[in-house]
C-alpha cells in the first residue's frame, strides 16, 4: 500500500474552520461489514446499512482524515450528467443505457435532497439547476442534438434558451445559448462530508481515520491490516473510488485521471454585475474536457476543468498543475471580462475515477461477501449518494429496483497493463482534446 500525497490547498477544507478527527484504529475489533474509504460513498452506505438494520456492526476506515478524497476537494455540483454526456453516452452504450442511467441519475439527485433535507445536513445546500452553455456554433449543435436525444427518451424539463436569454440570467461574451436542466444541486463538498461523518456515527457506525487498510486477506472471513490494529468483518465494501486500483483486487478496472479547480477571493459587487448569475446557477460548457464553475456564497467564483491530468503507472502525485491552473485563470478572463484580475486565492486538484468505458460500474466482486463502487468520471457526488442505497441492497441481498441499474454487476472493461495503460489513456485523452480544438477552431484564443 502506497503512501497518499497531502492534500492540497482546497478552499473547502481550508476554510471549512477547525476539524477533529476520529481516533485511528488500535487493536483488533470484529464487525459484520467494513467499508473501506471515508467519502460519500463509504459514510452514507454505512448510514443506509444501519437505517434499516440498527443492530449491524459497522466500521469506516478512512486512510487520511475525512475529506481528503474527491469528496473532500470536487466542485460541488450533484448532477444527472453521467461520463461525458448524453450524447457520448448514448454513443458508447446506447439509448436504452443512456435513458435507464439518467432515470437512476435523476433518483440519485433526488435522493441526495432527500437525505440533505431529513436529516438536516449543514452543506450550503442549494437547487439553482444547470446551464450547459455554448461556446462556438458547433457545439450549439452538438447541444441542441443532446436535447432532442433527451426529449426523445421522455424526459423533459430539458430545453435550449436562445443567446439572449441565457446572457440575461449569466452573461458571458462566449455564450451563445445553452442548455437548460432544472435538476442541479450546489453543495459545500467539505461540510458535507463530514456531516455524513456524523451521521453514520449517530446512527451507530465506528470511523476511524487516519487509518489506511494495507492488506486483506480472506478465509471464511475478512482480515483488514491497519498501521496499528485489524478489522476481522464478514464483509467488505470498496469505496475507495480513484484509489481502488491501490487493491490488487480492483488495480484494471479503473485509473485515476487528474482534475484541476481555482477559485478567486470574494468578487466585488462592481466586479459581479456585469455578468448577473442572480440565479447563481451551475455551469458547464459542452467540450469533452469540460469547464465547469459557479459562485459560492461569499461570491467566489470557483472554476474547474480544460486539462486533465494523466500519470505513468497510477502514480497519484499530479493534485497540482501549473498549467492546469493557468489556463483556469485565462478561460475565466475570457468567460468574464469582468473578473480579470480577481485574485485567485485556492488552487487545487484531484484524482477522478475512469473506466475503460467512461460510465460507473459497482458490484460484487467474486462472491457477494464483496462490494465495489468506482468510476464515476467525475460525475460523482450525486451518483454516489444513491450508490450507497444499492451497495446496501447489495450487501444485504435485499429486493431492490435500484438493482436494475445498467451501472450495477455489469462487466468492467479492464485497462491493459502499463505501457499499454498510459498509451491508451493518453491515446483517448488526445482524441477528445482534438475533438474540442476542431469545435473551439474559431474561438477567440487565450
Ligand atoms: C477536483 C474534483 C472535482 C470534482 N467535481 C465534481 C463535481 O462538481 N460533481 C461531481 O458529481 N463529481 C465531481 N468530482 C467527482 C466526485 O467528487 C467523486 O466522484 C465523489 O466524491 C466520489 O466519492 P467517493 O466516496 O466514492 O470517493 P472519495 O471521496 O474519493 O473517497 C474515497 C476515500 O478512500 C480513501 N482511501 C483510499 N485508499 C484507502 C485505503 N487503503 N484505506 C482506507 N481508505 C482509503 C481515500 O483517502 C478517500 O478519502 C470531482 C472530483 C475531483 C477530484
Amino acid at each position: 500500500m502506497i503512501a497518499l500525497p497531502d492534500p492540497p490547498n482546497v478552499l473547502w477544507l481550508d476554510t471549512y474552520g477547525e476539524y477533529e478527527p476520529e481516533e485511528s484504529l488500535k487493536g483488533e475489533v470484529t464487525v459484520d461489514i467494513s467499508i473501506i474509504g471515508g467519502g460519500y460513498t463509504g459514510l452514507v452506505t454505512a448510514y443506509e446499512l444501519l437505517r434499516v438494520e440498527p443492530t449491524l456492526r459497522v466500521a469506516v476506515l478512512e486512510a487520511k482524515s475525512i475529506g481528503y478524497g474527491s469528496s473532500g476537494r470536487n466542485g460541488s455540483f450533484g448532477m444527472t450528467v453521467i461520463g461525458l454526456g448524453f450524447g457520448v453516452t448514448a454513443m458508447l452504450r446506447g439509448k436504452q443505457f443512456l435513458k435507464e442511467a439518467h432515470a437512476y441519475m435523476e433518483r440519485a439527485v433526488d435522493s441526495m435532497t432527500e437525505l440533505i433535507q431529513r436529516e438536516n445536513l449543514d452543506c450550503d445546500y442549494s437547487r439553482p439547476g444547470f446551464l450547459r452553455a455554448a461556446t462556438t456554433s458547433g457545439y450549439v449543435k452538438r447541444i441542441r442534438h443532446d436535447i432532442e436525444l433527451m426529449q426523445s427518451l421522455g424526459f423533459d424539463g430539458i430545453y435550449w434558451i436562445d443567446r439572449d436569454e441565457v446572457r440575461e440570467r449569466v452573461n458571458s461574451p462566449l455564450y451563445l445559448g445553452a442548455m437548460w436542466e432544472p435538476r442541479l444541486v450546489l453543495i459545500n463538498p467539505a461540510k458535507l462530508v463530514r456531516e455524513e461523518k456524523q451521521l453514520a456515527m449517530r446512527s451507530g457506525a465506528a470511523v476511524y481515520e487516519n487509518t489506511p487498510v494495507m492488506e486483506i486477506t480472506s478465509n471464511s472471513s475478512f482480515s483488514l491490516r491497519t498501521p496499528g490494529g485489524m478489522v476481522k468483518a464478514e464483509k467488505i465494501v470498496f469505496a475507495t473510488n480513484a484509489y481502488s486500483h491501490l487493491f490488487p483486487h480492483l488495480r484494471r478496472k479503473q485509473v485515476p485521471a487528474f482534475t484541476y479547480m481555482i477559485a478567486t477571493e470574494p468578487l466585488t459587487p462592481e466586479q459581479l454585475e456585469p455578468v448577473g448569475w442572480g440565479g447563481r446557477e451551475g455551469v458547464e460548457d459542452a467540450r469533452n474536457l469540460i469547464h465547469y464553475y459557479r459562485i459560492t456564497p461569499d461570491n467566489r467564483l470557483i472554476i474547474g476543468g480544460g486539462p486533465v491530468g494523466l500519470t505513468y503507472a497510477n502514480d497519484l502525485n499530479a493534485d497540482d498543475s501549473e498549467s492546469a491552473w493557468r489556463h483556469l485563470e485565462d478561460h475565466m478572463a475570457l468567460l468574464f471580462p469582468s473578473f480579470k484580475g480577481a485574485k485567485v486565492t485556492h488552487r487545487w486538484g484531484g484524482p477522478f475515477s475512469v473506466t475503460l468505458d467512461l460510465t460507473p460500474a459497482l458490484g460484487y466482486l467474486g462472491d457477494k461477501r464483496t462490494v465495489y463502487s468506482l468510476g464515476c468520471i467525475g460525475h460523482g457526488v450525486s451518483t454516489s449518494h444513491l450508490n450507497a442505497q444499492t451497495i446496501r441492497d447489495l450487501l444485504l441481498e435485499r429486493e431492490s429496483d435500484l438493482l436494475e441499474c445498467p451501472f450495477i454487476n455489469r462487466t468492467v472493461i479492464p485497462w491493459p497493463p502499463e505501457p499499454l495503460r498510459i498509451v491508451l489513456a493518453q491515446g483517448i485523452r488526445g482524441y477528445l482534446r482534438v475533438e474540442d480544438w476542431i469545435y473551439e477552431r474559431r474561438m477567440p484564443r487565450r
